[in-house]
């Protein structure tokens, strides 16, 4: 298995929200409190309610593979070149299909990814800090659950 050597993440008060619950095998997204749509990319202003401040929600660990790509080489001028290549995959939690998660795939070496595959959340440590990170599960697939609409 292979990590990217990615930084530390730049915790902000709003970014460390995310990776607090990284750190804590947690997924937590934004989410609009007036009407509960999730968001991943955070939006800077909630498109659902413009003038309310989004809270956030831990979302079910289990996803959809949405998309993925193998990372051939790194765009870290002093990454360690074991790190590569990696897989990233976006995944869409099965309780918030509108989000989109993206994550290394840590067990890529298992074999192929498709999209539609399922996967868990599992972070990994990386050095000193932890990334987002999936790993395929052993859940139903659910490909009728894929969203069609983009965010
Ligand atoms: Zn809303």
């Amino acid at each position: 298995m292979r990590l990217p050597d990615y930084p530390p993440p730049l915790l902000t008060p709003f970014a460390g929200i995310f990776y607090d619950g990284v750190a804590q095998g947690e997924l937590r997204l934004p989410v609009c409190p007036d009407c509960g749509a999730v968001y991943w990319y955070p939006p800077a202003i909630l498109p659902c309610h413009p003038d309310t401040a989004p809270g956030w929600r831990a979302v079910s660990p289990q996803g959809v593979v949405y998309s993925f790509t193998r990372i051939e080489r790194s765009l870290l001028p002093d990454a360690d070149p074991a790190s590569v290549p990696y897989t990233l995959v976006m995944v869409h939690p099965i309780d918030a299909p509108a989000a989109r998660v993206i994550g290394v795939l840590a067990d890529a070496d298992d074999g192929p990814v498709q999209c539609g595959d399922i996967v868990r959340f599992q972070p990994a440590r990386v050095k000193d800090h932890w990334i987002p990170a999936f790993v395929r599960d052993q859940g139903d697939p659910q490909p009728d659950d894929m969203p069609r609409e983009a965010i």
